[in-house]
């Protein structure tokens, strides 16, 4: 089995965004930069099943500027064996994402693409879902247990009030949710290691896939300040105020 991963390469989750003064959009200057949380899951995913025999191969690909190429070597040192960069210097939006990655399946051929459920930068949960569109393969978003079995994938999803479990056929795409797994840290000789793996490089006319922005955003603001807590001194005080406020009766 082959399996492909879409890293992206986000601002850090650890990090707190601070909106640019023109309000157009986040302040990356000088900002520590990672692979998106959920693509980390999805590689542990992929790198599991490989230990485990069911899959031969895996090939990370990112989207994005010349740096992405840092996340892809982190996803080479948790235990891909190569890489794709598409560079292109403005972040293409999830349409185009997609696009660039159905063209890549189909001259790749894996048997799944496993891929975050959402970029925590713009939170579009929209890439695996398209993907799965234009090429029509079977999807399971939201992941929460994946086996393979048989010629079947069984994917088990987080819904309203319990679990679901789909029966895929493969080619398949596949978004994980956050308890998939837990995953590991690279070892310091893994990241020696993958410093000798390959990453092609390549641009999104490669694919003929044209990146113009097709949303404009209008304009980006910071969340409203919390107001202020109070400190009380006593618990009848407490219990008074929650009454004063309606919050008991
Ligand atoms: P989104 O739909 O933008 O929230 O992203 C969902 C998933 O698509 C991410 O978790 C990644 O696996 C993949 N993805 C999105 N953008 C990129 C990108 N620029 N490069 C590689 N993978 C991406």
């Amino acid at each position: 089995m082959k399996i492909l991963v879409p890293v992206k390469r986000v601002i850090d989750y650890n990090v707190k965004p601070r909106v640019k003064a023109d309000q157009s959009g986040v302040d990356l200057a000088n900002v520590k930069m990672s692979m998106n949380p959920f693509d980390e899951i999805a590689v542990e995913e992929a790198v599991r099943l490989k230990e485990a025999g069911t899959a031969a191969e895996i090939v990370v690909v990112s989207i994005g500027e010349q740096k992405a190429q840092e996340t892809l070597r982190t996803g080479l040192a948790m235990g891909a064996d190569r890489g794709i960069l598409v560079v292109s210097e403005n972040m293409p939006e999830p349409l185009a994402v997609a696009k660039i990655l159905a063209k890549i399946a189909e001259e790749e051929s894996p048997d799944l693409v496993i891929l975050g459920k959402q970029a925590i930068d713009d939170d579009s949960n929209q890439v695996g879902q398209m993907l799965a569109a234009l090429l029509g393969w079977a999807q399971g978003t939201f992941a929460s247990k994946v086996e393979v079995a048989g010629d079947k994938v069984n994917v088990t999803r987080e819904v309203d009030g319990g679990l679901e479990t789909l029966a895929l056929s493969t080619p398949a795409i596949i978004t994980t949710d956050l308890r998939l797994n837990e995953p590991r840290y690279a070892s310091l000789p893994n990241i020696m290691k993958a410093k000798k793996k390959p990453i092609d490089e390549k641009t999104p006319a490669d694919y003929g896939v044209d990146t113009a922005p097709r949303l404009e955003v209008v304009k980006v603001t910071e969340p409203p300040k919390r107001q202020a807590g109070e400190i009380v001194p006593d618990v009848d005080t407490l219990v008074a105020k929650l009454k004063e406020l309606g919050a008991v009766a």
